[in-house]
C-alpha cells in the first residue's frame, strides 16, 4: 500500500516505505500551474514505491520535469540515475559540490561500501550515474522555477558539505533534508544524523541558525514528515547534536574503542526514544533512519579532522 499524504494544495508527501517500514524516508511532490517536481527521490530500492506514489497522487511520472535533492547520500538521491534512465526528460538539481558525485558515483559508492558492506544492495539497490546533461548544479540562493512558483536553494552544510535545503516562494516552508536532524511523524524526539565523511558541527550550527532566522511555519523533513513547532524542533536538533558530540568525545578521550562507543550510543539512543515514546517499533524506525553506529563513526572522523587541522 502506497501512502501519499496531501499536505496542502500543490504538495504531497510520499512515504517510500523503506525496508518495509512506514515513516522512515519521504519524497515530496510539488505542483504548480501544471508543472511537477520532486524534492528528494530516495534510494533505488524504493523506486517502484516512489513511482506508485506519484501515480496514486494522480500524476503520470513522465510529467515530472525536475527532481531536487538536498544532498547525494543514497537515502536521498540514490535513485536519481535510475529515474533518469527511465524518464530521460528529468533534470536532477543538486548542490554544485555534489554534482560530480551524481555524474560519477564511484567514490560515493566506495565510501558507502565501507559503511554498509554486504547490506549495500538490500538497503539501496543499484546506483546508476546521472548523465551530466541531466544534472543542474545549484549554488546558494539559486531559484528553481516550478510552474509559476520557485523554490530557493539554501546552502546548509553540516550534515554534508554539499547540503542544500529548499525554501518555498512564500518563505513559509522549508524542505530540510537532514540539516534539521531526524524526527519521525507524530513523535517529539529529535535525533542527530551524523554519518561520515563530512559532518561539521560549526557549519551545522550556522545552518540551523540560518533556518531559524527564516521564521518559517513548517519544516518538511526527509526523515520524516512535516512539523510546525519549528523553533522548538530546531533547538532540539542543535542540543541533541552537541549532547551526542559530548558523549562521544568524552569516551574517545578515555580511550574507548569505536565498537564500545557504538554499543553505548545505541543504548543511549534507544533509551532516549523510549523516554519520550514507549514504543519498540519507534526505536527500530529511528535506528533505520539514522543508524547510531554510523553516527559514532561520523563524530570520530570529525574530531580527528579537527585535531589534525590544529
Ligand atoms: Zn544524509
Amino acid at each position: 500500500m502506497t501512502r501519499v499524504t496531501e499536505l496542502r494544495a500543490g504538495l504531497c508527501l510520499i512515504d517510500l516505505d523503506f525496508q518495509g517500514e512506514p515513516g522512515v524516508i519521504a519524497a515530496y511532490l510539488v505542483e504548480d500551474a501544471g508543472e511537477y517536481a520532486l524534492v528528494e527521490v530516495g534510494p533505488t530500492s524504493t523506486l517502484e514505491v516512489l513511482l506508485d506514489g506519484i501515480r496514486a497522487a494522480g500524476i503520470d511520472p513522465r510529467a515530472i520535469s525536475k527532481a531536487l535533492v538536498t544532498h547525494i547520500h543514497l537515502d536521498h538521491a540514490g535513485a536519481a540515475g535510475s529515474l533518469v534512465q527511465r524518464f530521460p526528460q528529468l533534470q536532477i538539481y543538486v548542490h554544485e559540490v555534489g554534482a560530480t558525485h551524481l555524474a560519477d558515483p564511484s567514490r560515493l559508492l566506495a565510501s558507502a561500501q565501507r559503511i554498509y558492506g554486504d547490506r549495500m544492495d538490500t538497503l539501496w539497490g543499484d546506483v546508476l550515474a546521472v548523465p551530466p546533461a541531466n544534472i543542474v548544479a545549484v549554488s546558494d540562493e539559486e531559484r528553481i522555477r516550478i510552474g509559476g512558483t520557485t523554490l530557493t536553494a539554501l546552502y546548509t552544510p553540516g550534515h554534508a558539505s554539499h547540503h542544500v535545503a529548499y525554501l518555498t516562494e512564500d518563505r513559509r516552508e522549508v524542505f530540510t533534508g537532514d540539516v534539521a536532524a531526524i524526527r519521525l511523524q507524530g513523535f517529539d524526539y529529535v535525533r542527530p544524523a551524523t554519518p561520515p565523511p563530512d559532518i561539521d558541527l560549526e557549519l551545522w550550527t550556522a545552518s540551523l541558525d540560518r533556518l531559524r532566522a527564516l521564521e518559517v511555519d513548517a519544516l518538511h523533513l526527509t526523515h520524516f514528515g512535516s512539523f510546525s513547532d519549528v523553533s522548538r524542533h530546531l533547538t532540539a536538533a542543535h542540543d541533541q547534536l552537541y549532547a551526542w558530540a559530548d558523549f562521544i568525545q568524552k569516551r574517545a578521550a578515555q580511550g574507548w574503542q569505536p565498537e564500545e562507543m557504538k554499543r553505548a550510543l545505541r543504548e543511549r539512543a534507544d533509551t532516549e526514544v523510549k523516554a519520550v515514546h514507549r514504543d519498540e517499533e519507534a526505536v527500530r524506525r529511528y535506528e533505520l533512519a539514522a543508524p547510531s553506529g554510523m553516527s559514532v563513526d561520523g563524530y570520530l572522523r570529525y574530531f580527528r579532522k579537527r585535531q589534525s587541522a590544529g
